[in-house]
C-alpha cells in the first residue's frame, strides 16, 4: 500500500491529512502526519488568546483526535532523502529514525523572521505559536498585579509600556487586542490609570496594514491614536538591549514586553532536504502543487502553505506567488489532497488557482478592519465580521462550538482576567516546602557521640527539614521591610521621574534565605514575599492610603477606554 508522510500538521498539514482520509478508499494509501507539536494552531486568534478572548486550548485543534484514521507522529522531520524516499524522524526524546515513504507532502509553514538587531533575540517574543500568545496574555495580567504595588516611576511605567514592532496584519491585531485588554483591566486596579498604560508600534514604512486599502489603513492609524497608541511610522527599531528600545527616531522607552512581529519566511528544515527551493528558500512547487525542479516535476513530492512558493494563477500575489495567508493554505491543502488521490487513481492533477477573498481584522473588542476588493470599513461591524468569519472558519464543529461559547460567555460575564503566570514554574511552591536531606559534609562533621546520642529516624530528620522550610517562610511573613514594600506601594500617582521601586532589603534577605534552602526558585522566592505582605499587619493602612476606584476612573479618559463587555 502506498505510503504517505506529511511533514507538518499546520493548517495546510491537517487539512490535507483530514481530506485524505475522507477522499481515500480502505486500503488506497497509509497516511501518516508528522510534527513536533500534538495540535494545529489556528493561528488568526493568537491576538485574542494574547488578549484572553479566547481560551488558549480552544486556538489549538487536536491532531489525535480529529485524524482518527492517520499515523500522527509526535516529532520533527529534521532531514528529507527525495532520491531514496526517506525521512529522518527526530522526536524530542529517543534516537531519530528514518521513514520510507511513496509520496511526500511538505507542509512545515513559515517561521518568525528577524534581523540581527542588539536585544532583539534576548528581549523580544513572536506571536507565531500559542505558547508566545499565552505568555503575553499572562505576562500582561500579571505586569498589571506586580505595577500596582509600585509608586510611579521607571520600573512601574517599564511595566505597563508595551511595543509591538511591525505594522503588518498580525502587529496591528496584537496591539489591538492588548491595547483592548489594557483598557478593560484598569476598572480592577484603581491603582492604574489608562494614561500610566502606555502602547507603541515601531513600523519602518509609511502605512500599516499592505493587506488593506491605503484608506483603510489610514483610518485604523486614527482610531488607534485615539485610543492611546503611540504610532511610530518611518521608524525603525534600532536596538532592543535590556528592553530598552531604541528608535530611529532617537525615542526610547523601556519596556517588558516588545513583540516582534515584522515578518515571517519560509520553514528552514526544507534546507535539510534533496527538493528545489527558490531564491527565497521556499519550496518550488507548480500550480497543481506537485515539486518541480528545472528538469520537471519530481515525482512523489508535494507543498504547499506557507513553505512553499505557489505561482498565483489569478494574476495577483507577490512577484507571482500566493501570499503566505490560512485562505490559501488550506485551499491549496485541499486541492492538493484531490490532486494526490487523482494521481493514485491515475487521473491527472488539477491546477490551484483562488482569488483572495479579502481581509478581516480584529483589533480589540468592539474594534475591526474589512477589506474586499475596493471596499473597506472599521469599526464594530468589521468586528463582527471578523469573529463571524473566524469563529465559523476554525476547523472541527467541536473547536467552533468552544470558540463561540467563549464569546458568549465572555459577552455575558466579560472576559476571564485570571493570570496564570506561576504555570511555567509549577514545582515552585512544592520545592519552597520539600524536606531534603543534609549534605553528606554536614553528616560526616557530626561526632559519632552526638549522632549516637541524637539517633533520629528518617522521619525525624525529615520532620527537620520541613521545620527549617517552614522557618523560612516564616523569616519571610516576618521581614518587616516586606510588609514596608508592601504597606507602601500602590501610590501609584508619586510624580513622574521617582527612582524605580527596588526590592525591600528585607524582602531580598527573604529571598536569599528561601534560595538557600530551596535551590534557585525566583517564583518561590516571591512567593514568600508575597506570604509576608499578605501577613504584614499594616495592609489595611496600605488600603487606606490606595487610591479610590472613583479617583482613578475620573483620572482615566473614558472615552479612551474599550467597552467594558468582552
Ligand atoms: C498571529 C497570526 C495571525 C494570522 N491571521 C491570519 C488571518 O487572519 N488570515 C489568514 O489568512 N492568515 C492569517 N495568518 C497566517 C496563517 O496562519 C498562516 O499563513 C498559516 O498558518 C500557514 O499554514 P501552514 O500550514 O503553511 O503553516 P503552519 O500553520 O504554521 O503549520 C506548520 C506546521 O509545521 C510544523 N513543523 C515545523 N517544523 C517541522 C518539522 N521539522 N517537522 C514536522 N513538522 C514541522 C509546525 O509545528 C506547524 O504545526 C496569521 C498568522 C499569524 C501568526
Amino acid at each position: 500500500m502506498p505510503q504517505i508522510l506529511i511533514v507538518g500538521g499546520g493548517y495546510a498539514g491537517f487539512y490535507t491529512a483530514w481530506k485524505l482520509e475522507k477522499q481515500l478508499r480502505r486500503g488506497e494509501a497509509m497516511v501518516t502526519l508528522v510534527d513536533p507539536l500534538p495540535y494545529m494552531t489556528y493561528q488568526p486568534f493568537l491576538p485574542e488568546v494574547a488578549a484572553g478572548s479566547v481560551e488558549s486550548r480552544h486556538a489549538v485543534v487536536s491532531l489525535r483526535r480529529h485524524l482518527r484514521k492517520t499515523t500522527i507522529i509526535t516529532a520533527a522531520v529534521s532531514h528529507i532523502d527525495h532520491a531514496t524516499k526517506t525521512a529522518t524522524i527526530t522526536p524530542a526524546e529517543g534516537e531519530p529514525w528514518t521513514m520510507t515513504y511513496d509520496h511526500v507532502v511538505v507542509t512545515a509553514g513559515a517561521v518568525t523572521r528577524t534581523f540581527p538587531i542588539p536585544g532583539v533575540a534576548d528581549n523580544a517574543i513572536g506571536l507565531k505559536t500559542i505558547e508566545e500568545a499565552t505568555n503575553l496574555r499572562d505576562r500582561m495580567l500579571a505586569n498589571f498585579d506586580r505595577a500596582a504595588n509600585l509608586p510611579a516611576g521607571p520600573e512601574r511605567d517599564r511595566l505597563l509600556t508595551v511595543v509591538v514592532v511591525g505594522g503588518g496584519f498580525n502587529g496591528i491585531e496584537v496591539l489591538g487586542e492588548l491595547r483592548s485588554l489594557a483598557s478593560s483591566l484598569i476598572k480592577y486596579y484603581p491603582q492604574i490609570s489608562f494614561d500610566d498604560t502606555q502602547f507603541h508600534l515601531v513600523e519602518a514604512m509609511s502605512r500599516i496594514m499592505p493587506e488593506v486599502s491605503l484608506k483603510t489603513a489610514e483610518k485604523v492609524v486614527q482610531q488607534y491614536i485615539q485610543r492611546g497608541v503611540q504610532m511610530h511610522l518611518d521608524t525603525q527599531l534600532t536596538s532592543a538591549v535590556d528592553g530598552v528600545v531604541e528608535m530611529s527616531s532617537g525615542l526610547t522607552v523601556e519596556t517588558d514586553m516588545i513583540i516582534w512581529s515584522a515578518g515571517v519566511m519560509a520553514n528552514p528544515v526544507v534546507k535539510n532536504t534533496d527538493l528545489p527551493l527558490d531564491d527565497r528558500g521556499r519550496l518550488r512547487v507548480q500550480p497543481d502543487l506537485r515539486v518541480v525542479g528545472d528538469d520537471g516535476v519530481i515525482e512523489g513530492a508535494w507543498g504547499a502553505g506557507d513553505v512553499a512558493a505557489v505561482p498565483d494563477l489569478t494574476g495577483g500575489g507577490v512577484g507571482g506567488y500566493c501570499v503566505p495567508n490560512a485562505q490559501h493554505a488550506v485551499r491549496q491543502a485541499k486541492r492538493l489532497s484531490k490532486n494526490l488521490v487523482a494521481l493514485l487513481r491515475g487521473e491527472v492533477p488539477v491546477e490551484y488557482k483562488h482569488k483572495g477573498l479579502g481581509a478581516v481584522a480584529g483589533l480589540g473588542v468592539g474594534h475591526g478592519a474589512f477589506q474586499s476588493g475596493k471596499f473597506g470599513f472599521t469599526g464594530p461591524l468589521a468586528w463582527i465580521a471578523h469573529r463571524g468569519y473566524h469563529g465559523l472558519a476554525v476547523p472541527t464543529v467541536e473547536r467552533k462550538m468552544r470558540v463561540f461559547g467563549n464569546w458568549l460567555f465572555n459577552f455575558l460575564a466579560t472576559r476571564d482576567i485570571v493570570g496564570l503566570e506561576a504555570i511555567q514554574t509549577p514545582r515552585a511552591a512544592f520545592e519552597a516546602v520539600a524536606a531534603r536531606p543534609k549534605p553528606a559534609a554536614e553528616k560526616t562533621a557530626e561526632k559519632p557521640a552526638e549522632k549516637a546520642a541524637e539517633k533520629p529516624s528518617s522521619e525525624s530528620t525529615a520532620a527537620k527539614a520541613d521545620t527549617e522550610k517552614v522557618a523560612v517562610t516564616a523569616a519571610a511573613a516576618n521581614a518587616p521591610a516586606a510588609k514596608a514594600s508592601s504597606g507602601k506601594a500602590p501610590s501609584g500617582k508619586a510624580p513622574s521621574g521617582t527612582a524605580p521601586a527596588k526590592k525591600a532589603p528585607a524582602a531580598k534577605a527573604a529571598t536569599a534565605t528561601a534560595s538557600a534552602k530551596a535551590p534557585p526558585s525566583k517564583a518561590a522566592a516571591s512567593r514568600a514575599a508575597a506570604t509576608a505582605a499578605k501577613k504584614a499587619p499594616d495592609t489595611k493602612e496600605t488600603s487606606k492610603e490606595t487610591p479610590s476606584a472613583a479617583d482613578s476612573a475620573e483620572k482615566a479618559d473614558p472615552s479612551k477606554a474599550d467597552p467594558s463587555k468582552a
